[in-house]
């Protein structure tokens, strides 16, 4: 059966470096992407960045640049940190790309000859940081919400997508589409959103180029620009080929958005009422992480708390982080990060857990099968003990798909370690480092290290789409190098499949044992 996957990450806004947020969603994304593509599905990985509106003009005047020089800097750093990362997206859009442009001026005609959207007079309070209107319950002492400070007054002429003629279906759609947004906690703050006395209202999609000349000019009005998120959003059809490319509508029925909860609003009431008033249905999941607290704050450029990945890799290694990081987030709810939680989790589970049974099981086969993967030996003793294994990785192969469907990656992970606990009690067991000198049971010993190297293989290969890099040097100890290019889940994850004979290697460990930071040393 041929099946589809589209994940997106939000399009980045290009004020600033790449942050720790940034860095969950994308590696997120990244891990999907790579789960679904080893399901051998149709798969689509996008990113890439916002380059329009009010913020980013900002930040151009302070460098006293134009802001397409602003945006380009920040985009090209952004698209090579993910490269560097080894972020496997399929493409990274920019909100300037010509394709782009021309995708949001046809849906602007479409939508403005369909009597979607209208010019009205409006005064009100306006955060730059939000690039919106305020309404009272954004505001806390006269301040935003969310920037920490005073919107201005303003009042002009704009034009607005009659938004608020689709809450009705809105609400009745995520009412009938239980999982459409998920968690559910987010579901139910969306239909609190749409209610009528809600005061959210239409959604203004422009600004008089006489105040803004960086944006998409309206195809009706060249005196005006596209307000940011109309333009922004679209991004998510103008990458897979809207309105008619070839896969257009196999990945669009596929569509999972994944977004932090700071733009719900955005992704859960204006993009499917957009997409109401395009003619198209709503992304298949929208998909809601909470926040990356350090100090008990949101981790964004806003406030200024910066944890770049590039100098979290220097420190640690990147698939320690990205271990870190999808190990340690429930998804939906926020998390914290210090570098102490970071240190504590990658010395138990990578270098005490994981890093330990590849050193163990290699070591041996080196020792005492002459480093090749040894046949099994059915007079080798108590079955049930090689069966657990067996049966902890068949847990793990189940267990992983059910939470890569439902978007709890954290749970997958934590499953899948429970077949590394499983593989480290068994040797526990069988203790092959005794039994090969003890003749009553030397027999014993090519059944279990072939047990270990086949639950590595599989652990391996389950591991692949969150950590790559230790995957594929796992595989190739094992004497399967290369294998990751052609591996297919669920058929390759079948138990007996590595080969016997193929040569094993020691290496150094996978992951070394980090000090826990000294007080002088912790950053945060
Ligand atoms: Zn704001």
């Amino acid at each position: 059966m041929s099946r589809a996957y589209y994940v997106t990450t939000p399009i980045y806004y290009v004020n600033a470096e790449a942050h720790m947020g940034h860095t969950y969603t994308t590696v997120l994304a990244d891990s999907l992407a790579r789960y679904h593509r080893l399901r051998g599905d149709r798969t689509f990985f996008l990113t890439g960045s916002d380059e329009h509106g009010e913020k980013i003009l900002e930040v151009a005047r302070e460098r006293g640049e134009d802001p397409a020089v602003t945006s380009e800097y920040f985009s090209i750093r952004f698209r090579e940190t993910w490269k560097e990362l080894g972020i496997g997206f399929d493409r990274f859009i920019r909100t300037t790309d010509a394709d782009h442009v021309a995708v949001v001026q046809s849906i602007l005609q479409k939508v403005w000859d369909d009597g979607h959207i209208e010019f009205r007079e409006y005064e009100g309070d306006y955060c730059v940081g939000c690039e919106r209107f305020l309404t009272e319950r954004d505001l806390v002492d006269g301040l935003c919400r969310d920037h920490e400070r005073a919107p201005e007054r303003r009042s002009e002429g704009n034009y607005f997508f009659k938004m608020s003629e689709h809450f009705d279906w809105l609400a009745g759609y995520i009412e009938d589409h239980p999982d459409f947004i998920r968690p559910e906690r987010y579901r139910n703050e969306v239909l609190s959103m749409v209610k009528e006395d809600s005061g959210l209202g239409d959604l203004c999609i422009s600004r008089p180029k006489t105040r803004l000349d960086w944006g998409i000019e309206l195809p009706f009005d060249d005196g005006y620009v596209c307000y940011v998120w109309f333009d922004a959003l679209i991004n998510y059809l103008t990458a897979i080929g809207y309105p008619d490319g070839e896969d257009f509508e196999l990945l669009w029925g596929a569509s999972e958005h994944l977004i932090a909860k700071d733009i719900l609003k955005p992704h859960a009431v204006f993009w499917p009422t957009m997409l109401r008033a395009i003619g198209l249905e709503p992304a298949r999941h929208l998909n809601v992480h909470g926040y990356w607290n350090l100090d008990d704050r949101k981790v964004s450029k806003s406030l200024g708390n910066m944890i770049s990945p590039l100098i979290m890799r220097d420190k640690y290694g990147f698939e320690a982080f990205r271990y870190f990081l999808l190990r340690s987030m429930s998804f939906g709810i926020d998390a914290n990060f210090s570098e102490d939680a970071l240190i504590t989790r990658i010395n138990a589970d990578l270098a005490n857990n994981l890093g330990n049974l590849v050193s163990r099981t290699l070591n041996m086969t080196g020792r005492f099968a002459d480093g090749r993967v040894p046949a099994p030996d059915a007079t080798g003793g108590d079955d049930a003990l090689e069966q657990a294994v067996q049966d902890a990785c068949a847990e793990a192969v189940a267990s992983v798909d059910q939470y890569v469907e439902s978007m709890e990656v954290h749970r997958a992970l934590e499953a899948l370690f429970r077949a590394v606990d499983a593989t480290n009690q068994y040797l526990e067991k069988r203790e092959p480092w005794k039994a090969a000198k003890d003749p009553a049971r030397a027999a014993s010993v090519p059944t279990t290290l072939y047990t270990c190297c086949e639950a590595l293989r599989i652990i391996a290969l389950l591991l692949s789409p969150f950590l790559p890099e230790t995957a594929a040097e796992i595989l190739a100890r094992v004497g399967l190098a290369g294998a990751l290019d052609s591996a297919r889940l669920p058929e390759d994850a079948v138990w007996g499949r590595i080969p016997v004979g193929g040569e094993t290697t020691k290496g150094k460990p996978l992951f070394p044992r980090i000090d826990p930071l000294e007080p002088s040393q912790q950053s945060q």
